[in-house]
């Protein structure tokens, strides 16, 4: 599907260095003429960085990249891209952990966001300022949600809403949704920002919120990029929890684990198991290789994994459910100024009784709140230090109604995903949503025909020579899959290789309308992250 479009990295590497800027270019004579040429780089290494990400599956040459010292310097850019006749274009780079080259600009600037921390004249703490009488933290776009965490956490409060990785930046997570187990209760990361501002593609800076430009607020957030750059989000904090009971349940069934998750996520009917947890995902074992090392994270556990026996015995457990296992995720937060310490217990205890888990088969552990909520880091490191971090990732994400995730598990964690790529292991997530926790004036896309929906993360890496078309040939086959099988479901952090894709599979006429009117108001030549391949001339 991706045909010409895909290339390895190595391929990628040496694109970008053949197509590093021409010092002829005249393009690169009138960026000298503005304030911040200063900022620019245009050699081999800057634009070669800037060209790829963490996807590492697709290669976009930028022609140079901008190192902002303040959101003056961004604005400047944007509207000498808007002076031309035609304009080039300009994409907000957080830490490039994209997948497809959303944050990419071929032939263009890309904007090295991180810079705004560390070019401002201080340090990168002055551009995260926490009120605690007002309960918010100001924190700059660049900034990596982990930062915002300790400087939240230092005068005891925290934000509500995560993703599962922190090392992600407020800029490039609010361009998304921002997803993780809280978001059943408190919605996405951006059902939780109070104001924004943002540089438009016009270069014009405007803060915004719901009572304040709230049509640019809502068009940024989940706007994948396309409105403006966010220089500032102001984030909503609450009293933080100091520790949690992090918990691990392993089921043989979709139908048990996904009813226990549906009736712990449903905190508008009081049931016996709703609101118990504070954070709720899941994840599918489909593959010997992950079965075979399910563990705790942590030696220190109190549960059956620290048994010598545990993997076997996981491995009988999988071949006695036909291969494949489900374990529910989740977390107890207490202590510090949120309280629960004598509840966690009693919460706890009626957890491990009413679930429908396999008897003998949990992992309880405590861990502090950091811990938690910084748990991915650990598997970074590790992955990093066995040279598999760098690898093409790609990754599938799908939100599906909740009615159908019974025969998407059917079709795909039992069928699909069994014939699985040898070699290529990594997390299968499903956890659900409720709807009404997301804002449909936001531009984000999800299914609003139900009270819940899933989402499903296949995050898969190619680690050995042919994974990568495998992968891909294996994600095709998915969505097929959900075609045929009329499964209606929204890809996030979505790819199509042209507008029709975005217009027609992702945003339906309606919601395509709108995303249209917007840009046609913020960025009318179409300047801002064309990476995403949304938009390619003006309109
Ligand atoms: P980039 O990849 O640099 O940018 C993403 C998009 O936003 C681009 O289009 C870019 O142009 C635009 N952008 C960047 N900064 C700004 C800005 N300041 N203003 C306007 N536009 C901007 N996502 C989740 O929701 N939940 C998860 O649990 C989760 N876990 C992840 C784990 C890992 C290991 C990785 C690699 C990614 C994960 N993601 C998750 C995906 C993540 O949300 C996206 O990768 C997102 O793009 C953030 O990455 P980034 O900050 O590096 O942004």
């Amino acid at each position: 599907v991706l045909g010409c479009f895909l290339q390895t990295v190595q391929g990628a590497r040496a694109d970008a260095d053949a197509l590093a800027w021409t010092p002829a270019s005249p393009f690169r004579d009138e960026l000298r003429d503005l304030g911040v040429a200063a900022l620019i780089r245009d050699d081999a290494e800057a634009t070669a960085l800037a060209s790829t990400d963490f996807g590492n599956v697709t290669v976009a040459p930028a022609a140079a990249v901008l190192y902002p010292s303040c959101p003056a310097d961004i604005a400047a850019l944007l509207r000498a891209s808007c002076a031309r006749s035609s304009p080039f274009p300009v994409s907000a780079r957080g830490r490039g952990h994209s997948v497809r080259g959303q944050a990419a600009a071929t032939d263009g600037v890309v904007v090295d966001m991180p810079s705004l921390g560390r070019l401002g004249g201080g340090s990168t703490a002055s551009r995260l300022s926490v009120s605690v009488e007002g309960q918010y933290i100001d924190a700059g776009g660049e900034q990596l949600w982990v930062d915002v965490l300790h400087a939240a956490l230092a005068h005891g409060l925290t934000p509500r809403s995560w993703t599962d990785y922190l090392h992600l930046t407020v800029g490039g997570t609010l361009s998304n949704a921002g997803i993780s187990g809280q978001a059943f209760r408190y919605g996405p990361q951006i059902s939780n920002v109070q104001e924004l501002d943002v540089i438009t593609g016009l270069g014009e800076m405007v803060t915004c919120s719901k009572g304040r430009n709230s049509d640019l607020f809502d068009a940024v957030l989940g706007g994948l990029g396309q409105f403006g750059v966010i220089t500032r989000a102001r984030i909503p904090l609450v009293p933080a929890p100091t520790r949690a009971r992090w918990v691990r349940l392993l089921y043989t069934g979709a139908a048990s684990l996904t009813g226990d998750q549906e009736q712990l996520i449903d905190v508008e009917r009081a049931n016996a198991l709703s609101g118990l947890m504070d954070y709720v995902e899941g994840t599918v074992l489909a593959d010997k290789g992950l079965i075979g090392s399910w563990r705790s994270p942590s030696p220190s556990s109190s549960s059956f994994c620290s048994e010598p026996d545990a993997a076997a015995r996981v491995a009988k457990l999988a071949e006695e459910a036909g291969g494949v296992l489900y374990c529910l995720e989740g977390a107890l937060y207490y202590g510090g100024t949120a309280g629960g310490e004598p509840d966690v217990e009693k919460r706890l205890e009626t957890l491990l009784r009413e679930l429908r888990y396999e008897r003998g088969f949990a992992s309880v552990h405590d861990v502090s709140y950091v811990e938690f909520l910084d748990r991915v880091r650990d598997g970074e490191l590790k992955l990093r230090a066995a040279g598999q971090w760098d690898v093409p990732h790609p990754w599938l994400i799908l939100f599906l109604p909740r009615s159908r995730v019974l025969d998407f598990a059917a079709g795909v964690f039992h069928g699909i995903l069994r014939r699985g790529v040898t070699g290529a292991k990594g997390p299968i997530l499903v956890y659900p949503m409720n709807r009404n926790r997301w804002d449909s004036d936001l531009s984000a896309v999800f299914p609003e025909e139900e009270e819940m929906f899933y989402t499903v993360g296949i995050l898969r890496p190619a680690v050995s020579d042919g994974d990568l078309g495998r992968l891909e040939e294996q994600n095709d086959e998915i969505l097929r899959f959900c075609e045929e099988a009329r499964i209606r479901c929204v890809e996030y952090l979505s790819y199509y290789p042209d507008q029709a894709g975005w217009e027609k599979k992702h945003f339906g006429p309606a919601k395509w309308a709108r995303f249209v009117e917007r840009k046609r108001k913020y960025d009318p030549k179409a300047i801002l992250s064309r990476g995403q391949r949304i938009f390619a001339s003006s309109l």
